[in-house]
């Protein structure tokens, strides 16, 4: 399986960076546990996300895929 997320996969030209998590049902329910309410689950301390993938609740594939599509963002 190849993975190449982006925004045309989406089809969503207008998709920002903080709505992205809406996109991944399980990012979206371990987000409302991170210590920021705008925590975009990248470097912040105290993120839920961060911390399931750390404990192997969460594949670090479907973060780090998460992560590369955020960057393709607009903030
Ligand atoms: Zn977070």
């Amino acid at each position: 399986m190849v993975d190449t997320p982006g925004m045309r996969e989406f089809g969503l030209s207008s998709l920002r960076r903080g709505e992205l998590a809406n996109y991944y049902p399980e990012i979206a329910t371990l987000a409302t546990a991170c210590h920021f309410g705008d925590c975009a689950h990248i470097y912040e301390p105290g993120c839920a996300v961060k911390e399931a993938v750390h404990q192997g609740q969460l594949p670090a594939s479907r973060h780090n895929s998460y992560q590369k599509i955020y960057h393709s963002l607009p903030a």
